[in-house]
């Protein structure tokens, strides 16, 4: 079993190219859980959705989240009611939050829901959320402590982040399948995401960081940022304005003691000495994600190295 701590867009690319290149019922995706988000009674969960959308091959290439050819007349409707409509919701997207919800209400845990979708979706490898529990990104900003969605959707990721608080954390489990896969891994990847807001909420979950650490298996990072910036989202900026280096060295320092080897672009390559001093193994390569070959490519390189 290949575990993969997985963000939204970046970390389900790179999902997508390793259930082509391994058996995608030997992959167990841990997912963010804390951008989750509730509007009209829906319960949202954008990273899981991503995942999902992308591993089933419904995403929109475009965006790389929400469903291909989706349309927005539900908000529309909305707007007309006097709707503040600045989550944006597809017509069939919604279609999957009114199954999760229904489902949630029926008494199904988060976890047990994300296994029906998955399933129904075609999806054949399992995709956890990290936690059942209540679990909430805030960021802390100059205009004061912002819900994640409305640091990052709202208004736009314009606000400098100070700090990021996770609601929750004190009491969120780790589900009994999280706690499995880390402790049966065959190897554990850090897919190319956002290692405060998506990667970093995984690790706040209890007992998370500790299994890792004790880990007796080979663990792999792939660097979400390239030559000092992020490919999209505000990865690069949080890592500035919480005082790290905004480069691949910055995120490894992040990572130490939970990875062995380190994966940075061929943009990077001067900076292989930096990360090998702070005792990783350095694999230089095209980390950029286009299309399904680079994907797949991308993956073989990193399970060679867990083999
Ligand atoms: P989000 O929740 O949708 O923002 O997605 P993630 O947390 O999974 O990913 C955001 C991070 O992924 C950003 O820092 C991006 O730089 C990184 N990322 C996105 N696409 C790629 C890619 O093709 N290659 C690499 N190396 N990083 C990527």
């Amino acid at each position: 079993l290949i575990v993969v701590l997985a963000g939204g867009v970046g970390a389900a690319k790179f999902l997508h190219g390793l259930a082509a290149a391994v058996p995608p019922d030997e992959i167990t995706a841990i997912v963010n859980t804390g951008d989750d988000v509730e509007f009209y009674g829906l319960d949202i969960s954008p990273d899981i959705d991503t995942v999902l959308y992308t591993l089933s091959g419904r995403v929109n290439p475009e965006t790389g989240w929400g469903l291909a050819g989706d349309t927005v007349a539900c908000l529309g409707a909305l707007n007309e009611l006097g709707e503040d409509t600045w989550f944006r919701l597809g017509d069939r997207d919604i279609a999957t939050h009114l199954v999760r919800s229904s489902l949630l209400r029926s008494g199904l845990s988060p976890t047990a829901v994300t296994a029906e979708l998955a399933s129904r979706l075609g999806v054949r490898s399992w995709i956890l959320p990290m936690t059942d529990s209540h679990f909430r990104t805030f960021v802390q900003t100059d205009a004061g402590r912002l819900p994640f969605q409305e640091y990052f959707v709202k208004r736009g990721q314009t606000d400098v982040v100070k700090a990021i608080e996770f609601e929750g954390c004190e009491t969120a489990e780790p589900t009994p399948g999280v706690i499995e896969a880390l402790r049966s891994a065959a190897g554990l990847i850090f897919a190319p995401s956002n290692p405060f807001v998506s990667i970093g909420t995984i690790l706040a979950v209890k007992g998370v960081r500790q299994l890792i650490e004790s880990r007796s298996y080979p663990s792999v990072a792939i660097s979400p940022i390239i030559g000092g910036k992020a490919l999209k989202g505000p990865a690069d900026k949080m890592m500035s304005s919480l005082g790290h280096d905004i480069s691949a060295v910055g995120v490894a320092r992040l990572y130490q003691g939970l990875v062995d080897v380190f994966v940075i672009d061929n943009e990077d390559a001067g900076l292989k000495p930096e990360v090998e001093a702070l005792g990783f193994r350095v694999i230089v390569t095209n980390t950029i994600m286009r299309g399904l070959p680079e994907r797949e490519r991308l993956a073989r390189d990193v399970m060679q190295a867990i083999r």
